[in-house]
């Protein structure tokens, strides 16, 4: 029997089963203490919103080496079932072992996934939702001179001009020239923004349109608006519109859905298929279950719901993981209580756009500020500490915020 099951090895799952970690340190029950274990497939953690750049096949962070030395012990196995009444869950091991584990407190961490869309040659789609898609990209991209030329050999199509499809839209412009370059082939490359919608981010806010219009504008992506795509090929791409667009990448980035195992859970779901939790990430009507990151519809601030972001993975992680033991040892349950909410959108080589609020308010800087916000973030912020277990459970601690260097709390 675990004490504390954590499903999922993403940021959610990490920070859920070190905040537990943390919180069971010293109070001992039995000769070995609590056990806190994490049940994820992969021995990594994948640094999910960096997947847009060119390598990402080293955007991973080995979960051993981070939970390890707090005694989070990894079980690698897929769940396929969560029998809540039992508290138990049936998982598969990379070898189709099938395996059940006991729990005493169980959080869901499992995360979400872009969905694939049912079109004519969408097995050809290329997605950056996943470390392995990412990576398949890249190496299409790098494909060798010998690859057919022709007609679309330099275009990328995106598809969806919301958060995902911008970055890695305005990425591609500079990575495609790049690659192009020693083809002499630098002044074919096109990259095509495809949107449902009338504007480009429109979900991102207004004041941040006109930043984000000029960067496409300076690093050439075109745009095609209020169509979207009908079918592909290996060399084109057709448009709801009428029009054909000859291409050999495609990269889809619309629809995001939790993960299918919150189906499991006798529980409202919100549209997004995630778990409805309260402020504590209870699982409404489940006894002993919590609900954290991209599987969760949690309250945030102003009556808001939160995003499927890391920006709120992080500390509902750290929440979830934490109120899991507390039912434990009987101590209070904490809230959830995040940062104020705030945006950051990567725009390749023409900078980058930050937002405040809910409202998405631009947040002005001297020159080169939301660059460089976006790079800590990146390359720190979202990262956990590895081989370092008093600074892993010192940023456990749920009160502290997302910028590590954030003095302690009191
Ligand atoms: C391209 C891209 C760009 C992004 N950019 C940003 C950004 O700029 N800012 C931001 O805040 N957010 C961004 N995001 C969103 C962010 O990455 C997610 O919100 C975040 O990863 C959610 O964390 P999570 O732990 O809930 O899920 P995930 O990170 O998806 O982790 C889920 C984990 O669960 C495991 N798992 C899945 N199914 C099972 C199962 N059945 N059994 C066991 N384990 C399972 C997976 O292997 C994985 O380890 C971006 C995402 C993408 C794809």
């Amino acid at each position: 029997m675990i004490d504390v099951l954590v499903l999922g090895g993403g940021f959610a799952g990490l920070w859920s089963a070190a905040a537990a970690a943390r919180l069971l340190r010293g109070h001992t029950a039995g000769p070995a203490g609590h056990s806190v274990a994490l049940l994820t497939p992969h021995p990594d953690l994948v640094l999910r919103p960096r997947l847009y750049e060119p390598e990402p096949a080293r955007l991973r962070v080995p979960l051993d080496r981070a939970l390890k030395p707090v005694g989070v012990r990894r079980i690698r196995a897929t769940a396929t079932a969560v029998d809540t009444a039992g508290r138990r869950v049936t998982a598969t091991a990379p070898d189709g072992t099938r395996t059940e584990v006991a729990y005493r407190r169980l959080v869901l961490a499992t995360g979400s996934a872009v969905v694939r869309p049912a079109l004519p040659g969408a097995a050809l789609l290329h997605d950056i939702d996943t470390l392995p898609a990412a990576v398949r990209l890249a190496d299409h991209l790098r494909a060798p001179p010998e690859a057919p030329d022709g007609p679309g050999r330099w275009t990328a199509v995106v598809v969806g001009a919301g958060f995902t499809g911008l970055e890695i839209a305005t990425e591609l412009a500079g990575r495609l020239r790049a690659l192009a370059a020693p083809h002499g082939a630098a002044e074919e490359v096109r990259v095509v923004l495809v949107e449902r919608a009338e504007v480009v981010g429109p979900g991102l806010g207004a004041a941040a349109r006109p930043v984000i219009t000029r960067a496409l504008d300076t690093l050439g992506v075109e745009r095609r608006l209020g169509t979207t795509v009908t079918a592909l090929d290996d060399r084109a791409v057709h448009l709801a519109d009428g029009s054909t667009l000859a291409a050999r990448t495609i990269v889809w980035t619309v629809g995001v859905r939790a993960s299918p195992l919150t189906a499991q859970i006798p529980a409202p779901r919100d549209a997004l298929g995630r778990l409805v939790v309260d402020r504590q990430l209870r699982v409404r009507g489940v006894e002993g279950v919590y609900a954290a990151g991209d599987t969760a519809a949690a309250p945030a601030e102003d009556g808001h719901t939160v995003t499927q972001s890391c920006q709120h993975a992080i500390p509902l992680g750290k929440v979830a993981g934490h109120n899991a033991a507390a039912g434990l040892l009987g101590l209070p349950a904490a809230d959830f209580a995040p940062d104020p909410y705030r945006t950051c959108l990567d725009l390749g080589a023409a900078g980058a756009v930050a937002t405040a609020g809910w409202d998405r308010r631009l947040r002005e800087g001297p020159e080169g500020f939301a660059k460089g916000l976006k790079r800590a973030i990146n390359e720190t912020w979202i990262s956990p500490p590895v081989d370092d277990p008093e600074e892993l459970l010192r940023r456990a601690d749920h009160r502290v915020g997302l910028r590590p260097s954030a003095p302690p709390p009191a």
